[in-house]
């Protein structure tokens, strides 16, 4: 394993009865690259994301994260990563600060360090403004950026995002596409998402994955051209 691999998974499998949900994954994230894992609905995605990010046991395979194998060492592990959910476990009732510090606490970082944890977490995602708003409250866009703020509250090397964008306007996408770019000049990012333009705006390089299966690994300029000449546009979104 070369020393800038923030994450190294090798076979991975995850089986369910009678569906084999990711067959024989292996892919690596470098230190200083958005990595776009891009497939239709049911390819597989959100099932890799879930096991890479601790919250769910593989079948088979091996998962370092940052130099530290996630099955042995799982606390330490996890806490390398940073992880969006498709549906974030977002705390409404709270404001942003009391969530962001509740975030901070469950990620076991110190208390004299909370204060500044959050707010450099905040600073990052464009929400100074709004700390003492609820977050049931926010729009859509803001209620996103909560989300990645917890992701990011305990400095972790790698974020993993799970279709950040789907369910926001137009203007919303942009801006978290671009926080995403931002992201990714301080960690090694995966980005998990079903559309196309959104890869190429965002990643460096791509991985497709199809019925369980990666069927393309190459730097996103290279995605154009393949794409057009290959079945692997079913079912994504351009
Ligand atoms: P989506 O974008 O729709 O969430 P995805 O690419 O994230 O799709 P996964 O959610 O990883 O896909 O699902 C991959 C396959 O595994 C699908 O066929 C799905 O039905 C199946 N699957 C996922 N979770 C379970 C489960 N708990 N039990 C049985 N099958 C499952």
């Amino acid at each position: 394993m070369s020393n800038d691999n923030l994450i190294s998974v090798e076979h991975l499998y995850r089986r369910y009865a009678g569906l084999v949900a990711v067959k024989d994954v292996s892919f690596e994230l470098q230190r200083g690259e958005v990595l776009g894992f891009l497939g239709p609905n049911g390819a597989g995605k959100t099932t890799t994301m879930q096991i890479i990010t601790g919250n769910l046991a593989p079948t088979s395979g091996r998962i370092l994260i940052n130099g530290l194998d996630l099955l042995d060492r799982p606390r330490q592990a996890k806490g390398e990563i940073g992880y969006l959910p498709e549906q974030p476990p977002l705390y409404r009732e709270l404001t942003v600060d009391e969530y962001l510090r509740f975030c901070a606490r469950l990620n076991r970082l110190r208390r004299d360090t909370i204060t500044a944890a959050v707010d450099r977490a905040k600073q990052r995602c464009g929400l100074e403004q709004v700390g003492r708003r609820l977050i049931n409250n926010l729009s859509k866009g803001y209620q996103q950026r909560v989300g990645i703020a917890q992701a990011i509250i305990h400095s972790p090397a790698v974020v993993v995002l799970d279709e950040p964008t789907v369910g926001l306007d137009p203007i919303q996408i942009r801006e978290i596409r671009e926080l995403i770019r931002e992201l990714g000049e301080e960690h090694g990012v995966i980005l998990s998402t079903h559309i196309l333009p959104e890869v190429q705006m965002t990643c460096d390089r791509v991985q497709i994955i199809n019925r369980g299966q990666l069927v393309f690994s190459d730097h996103v300029d290279n995605l154009d051209r393949r794409m057009q000449s290959s079945s692997l546009i079913l079912g994504l979104q351009q």
